[in-house]
């Protein structure tokens, strides 16, 4: 049963609480974490992942970007946190209450994968929140927001062959998302333009003139109508971040989601391959 502000991941083990729901635009459906996982596996993004929060005692089982098998775990312990002196000033105060308390937290994870088992130096915010206890009476919990990780956590599968200069732009638009969304979306579209350059679309005409992105996309689409719309959505996205001062993060996960299948079908060519594979087991098959 969905009860709002708390979500029970099943783990191997022991169940462990996260918190959603206290923000306008946290996470307000259930979520199956080992839905999640098995996404992750499969290269498919899965947003939820990406809008959750720590709590003291776990992490939300954001995937390696090491080895691409492991998820991140927080062992008992790895996290620290304190309340900043500025949030605590008033607490004498009569319309003080626990909304105003300001966290500050440092943690270390680790990946889930024995084979692997690289190690995260993470940091970041949070507050307090009312949750039920099992009684149905009121507790408190803490809950943080990543603001900083170390290896950098990827948020999409980049493909193997994928430009360094788009992969450059991608990784900067990673770490911009949990502190910086405008500054994201401005990445993902540095991340288009090199894209269109890895496609042979040309960003100078032969006079050695500037082309306006939407004019590149425009181009490519004449050729790629399908994949042509995908990229000018993210043209908009882009445009919005150089000219407010916040993007909505369900917008901006869902350009990464745009992104992520742009580049597999653009640069891994996945469809393609697929299709290949496809019509060799028929030629092998077929005759028999
Ligand atoms: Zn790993």
């Amino acid at each position: 049963m969905y009860e709002k502000g708390v979500r029970i991941i099943r783990g191997d083990r022991n169940p462990v609480k996260l918190l959603f729901g206290h923000t306008p635009e946290a996470c307000t459906e259930p979520v199956d974490f080992e839905h999640a996982c098995f996404a992750n596996r499969m290269a498919l993004m899965d947003i939820h992942l990406w809008k959750a929060f720590l709590t003291d005692t776990a992490c939300p089982p954001w995937p390696c970007p090491c080895c691409k098998a492991g998820v991140l775990t927080l062992s008992k312990g790895a996290l620290k946190s304190k309340t900043t002196v500025a949030s605590m000033a008033d607490r004498n105060e009569d319309w003080w209450d626990s909304d105003h308390v300001v966290l500050s937290f440092t943690a270390w994870a680790t990946c889930s994968n024995k084979l692997c088992a690289e190690t995260f130096a993470l940091a970041g915010d949070g507050g307090v929140e009312m949750v039920p206890d099992e009684d149905d009476n009121t507790d408190y919990a803490n809950y943080f927001q990543l603001r900083y990780c170390h290896p950098l956590l990827e948020l999409i599968a980049i493909p193997k062959n994928c430009p360094a200069p788009v992969s450059k732009a991608l990784h900067a638009a990673f770490a911009l998302y949990w502190i910086d969304r405008p500054s994201a979306a401005g990445r993902i579209r540095v991340a288009l333009e090199r894209l269109l350059d890895h496609l042979g679309v040309p960003a100078q005409t032969p006079g050695g003139k500037y082309v306006p992105l939407d004019t590149r996309v425009d181009q490519f689409s004449k050729t790629d109508p399908a994949h042509g719309a995908q990229l000018m959505a993210l043209k908009w996205l882009g445009n919005v971040g150089s000219h407010t001062i916040d993007v909505n993060k369900d917008d901006l996960l869902a350009a990464f989601q745009v992104l992520e299948h742009a580049l597999s079908e653009l640069v891994e060519k996945k469809s393609a391959m697929i299709a290949k594979l496809a019509a060799d087991m028929t030629a092998k098959y077929k005759a028999l």
